[in-house]
């Protein structure tokens, strides 16, 4: 059996990568002194994976910014603009290609960045041309296996890392619209097969090549692709492949898997596991391995070793141990590298986890549970044991009523008690919650974080910043003001120290994109609201003005889904009670004077399924959860809800569910477009469509503001038209958002004289 990973996070433990990287564009440290950190890291992977026995570790999973920006510069899938710039070395390509190039008459773009499927891993988008031609572009990989050789020793154990071809053309783009990226496959595969073989001239035994597009719902075009380009790769390699799938289950593409010759499929156990039935009488027909992820790459929880032990003695059983690999289900990327760095976690907790440097111990783990050692086992059942009786004692029975779900009247009853109450002009005004985070700010935070300051202090700093950004927005003229947010650093971490049942780590850093790290709280247990959260700032900020203040919420949807969740319950449960937990600030916030509130929602999307099937149940958790921390309040209170994309078209009727009283969006940089949704449907309630592209410096015109408006108009209903930014505003400067923010607020007083006589 042997036991194998498919990559290793590489940030390193102090994040050395990001610094050094960071260092190296800011011309603060040569490329020597960066290469030597990416050897460390290499270096100390390795050595933590092999010392730990692992008898295929994976190579070329390191990357200076991100992985899929490697294959493209390996296949030679490098855009005109970037090749005709004149860079010093390879790097500074690499580089000009992730994050733009600016120096002296250049000025070229970065590539577009997004997700990594359903992950918070965020890739550079490969873009083929329609004359792409494809060939060995950079040597990284050929030069890391050499690097590999001399930590690892046994060549044969190490196992370099690929992207397999058809993934690849998915996850790019077409620059023109006049071909489709599949049929770049004939040209693409023979350049994989060259690189193989350079491989195996390597030494090397075993390649990974990485398909997680088998976990999606596939086209007709990209079932053909697959099967045309691993027959190809079959008929012409006779090393190892190792064929990995994740993310989701397979079976719904397994018949793509007939009659090629590839030696192992890996297979995602902890997304789906039921999809062993199906594999294991499927691979019993072949002379396919098969490879068990089995360890969850993706959350921070030690492995049930119980469970895991069933799946592994079934697929013995089926196909002999000789054919069974066991495995994490991804990447470790998506998880920090240490538990041990950790000393501030309760001993029971951090009992309980496993980060990835943990995760490949447990491997080693169940291979000695196979070979009959009990002890192992009895230990870990243990610990899950007194972890339940502990944390979970306590539970907190939500009450899963209609009446938690629901408002006590329709929308339509509500808006006619809200427009009476709330005397808003019609196109009422607001921002989405942010204001500029300074220097200053980001200064008093930190030093209030680290007690060089007192509470006292602090309070009074924050509130002066409330004061200014109060006077501001009066004097802009807005209608429904916000205090600023200055006292959150991020909009989950805010919420995620308030609540009992989630903690922080000190070093839990995983990759978001390039050099740029997160650290995702944990919900460990219960998530109970202990105090209010954010009243005193919102009543401050209320106290100073005659105006509305916007009362300011980060959504249980969104709570969850930028944290590691507990896996002990269902995920639904947790998500009620985030949910309530909110509900009872709404209250408060609603008990002490604040009449309009607004919940942050930007990750429902992204926490949507990757196959479709599934998407019905999580919108029936999560939409519930939304509706459970909104529906708490009486008719007149406005219930505003934010989301910063604009598709929208396939989750429509979701959204509307959430019965949000108002809902803000982005939709400057598409003018309007996603509109047209908003009217083909209908949409009952009122809509802020974003008019003031807030990702750019840009400044926004009174009459580009305007014309967004009466666009939006034509569309919508006039009385359901809100005018905002596009998303919050911390990001940008002072001068910009004072200008732009004027703009606006002008645009829509012109929109009220001209536009307002379509009102019926
Ligand atoms: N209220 C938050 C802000 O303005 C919303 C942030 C977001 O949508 N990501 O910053
Ligand atoms: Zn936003």
């Amino acid at each position: 059996m042997l036991k194998h990973n498919l990559g290793y996070p590489r940030i390193g433990i102090k994040r050395e990568l990001k610094n050094s990287c960071e260092a190296y564009w800011n011309n603060k440290n040569d490329l020597n002194n960066l290469f030597e950190i990416g050897r460390k890291i290499k270096k100390e992977n390795w050595e933590v994976q092999n010392k730990a026995g692992l008898d295929l570790i994976p190579c070329n999973d390191f990357s200076f910014y991100d992985h899929v920006l490697d294959m493209a510069l390996l296949l030679g899938v490098i855009p005109e603009e970037y090749m005709s710039i004149h860079h010093n070395n390879p790097m500074d390509l690499y580089f000009s290609m992730a994050r733009g190039f600016q120096k002296d008459e250049w000025d070229i773009r970065a590539m577009e960045m997004t997700k990594w499927f359903n992950t918070n891993y965020h890739y550079i988008v490969p873009e083929f041309d329609k004359t792409q031609k494809f060939f060995i572009f950079s040597n990284k990989i050929f030069e890391e296996v050499n690097e590999a050789k001399k930590i690892i020793k046994f060549t044969k154990k190490i196992k370099p890392v690929l992207i397999g071809p058809v993934s690849f053309l998915f996850l790019g783009k077409e620059k023109q619209r006049s071909f489709h990226k599949m049929d770049l496959i004939e040209k693409l595969v023979p350049i994989y097969i060259q690189i193989i073989h350079k491989l195996q001239n390597e030494g090397v035994n075993w390649i990974q090549l990485d398909e997680p597009i088998l976990g999606l719902d596939l086209s007709d075009r990209e079932k053909e692709t697959f099967k045309y380009a691993y027959k190809e790769i079959g008929n012409k390699i006779s090393s190892e492949i190792l064929l990995t799938s994740y993310f989701d289950g397979i079976s719904e593409n397994i018949s793509l898997l007939k009659n090629i010759s590839i030696k192992a499929l890996h297979i995602d156990l902890v997304e789906d596991s039921r999809q062993l039935h199906k594999i294991l009488p499927f691979l019993k027909e072949s002379n396919i391995n098969l490879s068990l992820g089995i360890v969850n790459g993706r959350n921070v929880w030690i492995n049930n070793y119980a469970n895991s032990i069933k799946k592994i003695k079934k697929s013995i059983d089926f196909l002999g141990e000789d054919r069974i690999m066991i495995a994490p289900n991804c990447s470790l990327i998506h998880v920090p590298i240490d538990i041990e760095s950790e000393n501030l976690i309760h001993k029971d907790i951090k009992n309980r986890m496993a980060f990835a440097k943990q995760k490949i111990y447990e491997l080693i783990d169940l291979e000695k549970i196979i070979k009959g050692d009990k002890n192992i086992l009895l230990e870990n059942k243990n610990i899950i044991e007194k972890y339940k009786n502990e944390f979970n004692e306590k539970v907190k029975k939500i009450e899963i009523s209609n009446e938690n779900f629901n408002r006590k009247n329709t929308f339509e009853i509500r808006q006619k008690k809200q427009k009476e109450k709330l005397n808003l002009p019609i196109f009422p005004t607001t921002t989405i919650g942010s204001f500029p985070q300074t220097k200053e700010i980001r200064s008093i935070r930190n030093k209030f974080r680290k007690k060089i300051i007192s509470k006292e202090k602090y309070t009074k700093k924050i509130k002066e910043f409330i004061v200014d950004v109060i006077e501001k927005q009066e004097k802009i003229n807005i209608d429904v003001l916000v205090h600023g947010e200055f006292e959150r650093t991020d909009m989950v971490e805010y919420f995620s120290e308030k609540l009992q049942g989630i903690l922080s780590t000190e070093n839990g850093w995983v990759q978001s994109y390039g050099s740029r790290c997160v650290k995702p709280p944990i919900i460990y247990g219960n998530v109970n609201r202990m105090d209010d959260m954010t009243i005193d700032w919102i009543c401050f900020a209320q106290s100073r003005t005659t105006k509305l203040v916007k009362g300011m919420l980060t959504g249980p949807v969104t709570i969850l889904q930028w944290s590691f969740v507990r896996d002990d319950q269902p995920i639904y449960d947790t998500a009620y009670q985030i949910a309530w937990a909110i509900r009872e600030e709404v209250l408060s916030l609603e008990k002490n004077g604040i009449k309009i509130i607004q919940i942050d929602e930007p990750a429902i999307r992204e926490g949507l399924p990757l196959k479709k099937k599934n998407w019905k149940f999580y919108f029936d958790w999560a939409i519930k959860a939304f509706r459970m921390s909104s529906s708490g309040v009486k008719d007149e209170t406005q219930i505003h809800t934010h989301m910063c994309y604009s598709e929208f078209n396939d989750i429509f009727e979701h959204i509307a569910d959430m019965d949000a009283d108002v809902i803000t969006m982005e939709t400057s940089r598409s003018k309007m477009e996603l509109l047209k949704a908003f009217s083909d449907f209908s949409y009952p309630n009122e809509i802020g469509p974003g008019v003031y592209d807030i990702h750019s410096p840009r400044i926004p015109s009174v009459e580009e503001i305007y014309d967004l408006i009466e666009k939006a108009s034509k569309k919508l209903p006039i009385k359901n038209i809100w005018i905002n930014p596009d998303c919050g505003l911390k990001t940008r400067k002072w001068e910009e958002v004072l200008k732009s923010l004027k703009n606006m607020t002008e645009a829509a007083k012109i929109a009220r004289i001209k536009l307002v006589n379509q009102l019926s």
